[in-house]
């Protein structure tokens, strides 16, 4: 008796999806947005509103002219849907202006080399000092501490470390890996297919910098399989390692305790420990120098 009341409800539920994704499907935008997916529709009819979501971003990016006038929900972007390994998944995509800001960005960052800081900012001496005496005593055999580098958003952290990986990469021929962490770990995800090779290569190369740890969005398995991971294989090599964040030390500990919506201090700290074995702790709070 009670399993068929059960049954009986999960498909009221169903018949309403239903209804409520067909209605939908009248607008005719929704309807080409839809079509074009050629996703099954069991899939389709649980998250309409979602999808309806998707298709209004891509009509606000039709006849859009440029980032200035961007009206979807996270600037640059649009917000789509993705199926990996038979799951769908909702992300935001970089439009075409976004990426190319992106582009530009990355281009001018993998061009700086330690000639191009400008030495001005006084706030930003002690850390060039640090940068400079590493870069000449830096020595594959023997092991360094990188740089925990916390502070102010704009300041210049990314910045004064890239032109210091930079100049070692060319003059020195050390390799370096440098990764936008929430990208990282966005990327990971997706591509299983290179996952191991990936994460290999996060655990031995030479030098690996962690940039904006702190800015993403915590999960167990980020922190656990994937930072932990990285973090202990490090350790174990001897490697470099380099991170900025906007967060102390204190309050990345506390950014990494809750991850799902569950609480578990002892797992963070064990990420902290790692961090504070890999680098000296230094701050940058200055001017926000970002156009
Ligand atoms: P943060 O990572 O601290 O948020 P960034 O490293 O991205 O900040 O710095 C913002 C911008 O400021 C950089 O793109 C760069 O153009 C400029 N900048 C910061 N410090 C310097 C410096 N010493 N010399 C030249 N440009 C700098
Ligand atoms: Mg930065």
């Amino acid at each position: 008796m009670q399993e068929l009341k059960e049954i009986t409800k999960e498909e009221v539920r169903i018949k309403e999806l239903k209804i409520n994704f067909e209605n939908a499907m009248k607008d005719p935008n929704f309807k080409q947005f839809i079509d074009q997916l050629h996703y099954p529709k069991n899939m389709l009819i649980k998250y309409t509103s979602k999808f309806e979501e998707c298709c209004q971003e891509v009509q606000n990016c039709k006849h859009c002219k440029g980032i200035f006038e961007c009206k979807n929900q996270l600037e640059g972007h649009r917000f789509f849907p993705k199926i990996i390994q038979e799951k769908l998944y909702f992300t935001y995509l970089p439009c075409k202006y976004q990426k190319k800001v992106l582009e530009k960005e990355e281009k001018s960052l993998q061009k700086i080399m330690m000639k191009d800081i400008d030495p001005s900012d006084k706030k930003q001496l002690k850390i060039i000092k640090w940068l400079d005496d590493f870069y000449e005593n830096f020595d594959l055999v023997k092991s360094f501490k990188g740089l925990y580098l916390h502070g102010s958003f704009g300041s210049g952290k990314t910045y004064l470390i890239t032109a210091l990986l930079n100049e070692l990469e060319k003059t020195k021929h050390v390799q370096i890996t440098m990764v936008y962490f929430p990208d990282a770990l966005r990327d990971l995800k997706e591509d299983w297919e290179n996952f191991s090779y990936k994460m290999k290569n996060y655990m031995e190369v030479d030098i690996l910098f962690i940039d904006d740890i702190g800015a993403e969005k915590v999960t167990e398995w980020g922190r656990d399989e994937i930072l932990g991971t990285i973090l202990q294989a490090r350790m174990n090599h001897h490697k470099t390692t380099f991170f900025t964040s906007n967060l102390t030390i204190l309050e990345l500990e506390e950014h990494l305790s809750i991850a799902n919506n569950s609480v578990d201090k002892v797992k963070s700290r064990r990420i902290i420990e790692r961090i504070k074995q890999l680098t000296e702790d230094m701050e940058l709070i200055s001017e926000n120098r970002r156009k």
